[in-house]
Parts: C-alpha cells; sequence; structure tokens
C-alpha cells in the first residue's frame, strides 16, 4: 500500500505522461498497461504527475 503516490487505476489510460516527466524514475506501466510506483520513498512530492495527467489519475500525498 502506497502512502505517498496514490493510483486511481481505474482512471489510469497507460499514456506514459507520468512515466515520461517524473524526475525520481519511479513511475512505470504494469504488464496491464497500467500505472504502478517502484519506491515511492523517493517521490520528490512536486506532483509534476499529479499536474500532468490527463485523467488526473494520480494523487500525492
Ligand atoms: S499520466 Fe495518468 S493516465 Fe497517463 S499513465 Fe500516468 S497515471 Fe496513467
Ligand atoms: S511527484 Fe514527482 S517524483 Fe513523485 S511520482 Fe510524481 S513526478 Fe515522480
Amino acid at each position: 500500500m502506497n502512502n505517498i503516490v496514490i493510483i486511481n487505476t481505474g482512471l489510469c489510460i497507460g499514456c506514459e505522461v507520468c512515466v515520461d516527466l517524473c524526475p525520481a524514475r519511479i513511475l512505470y506501466l504494469d504488464d496491464d498497461g497500467i500505472c504502478c510506483v517502484s519506491d515511492e520513498s523517493r517521490c520528490d512530492r512536486l506532483r509534476g504527475c499529479e499536474r500532468q495527467c490527463p485523467t488526473r489519475a494520480i494523487k500525492i500525498n
């Protein structure tokens, strides 16, 4: 369970916008093409992904 990077998988469309922009390189798509987080402790919490996700699938706590 993640506490910092919260992904609403039902909203993710697998566009990879967040994967490409994340400076910490901790976002990736799983085998189903849905966004996942590898190591949220490395998140800078600057909300780049939250702002740029077209479906607002990511929230940063
Ligand atoms: S930007 Fe949003 S919709 Fe696109 S892969 Fe990331 S979480 Fe999914
Ligand atoms: S807030 Fe920044 S570092 Fe954290 S997951 Fe989003 S883009 Fe990556």
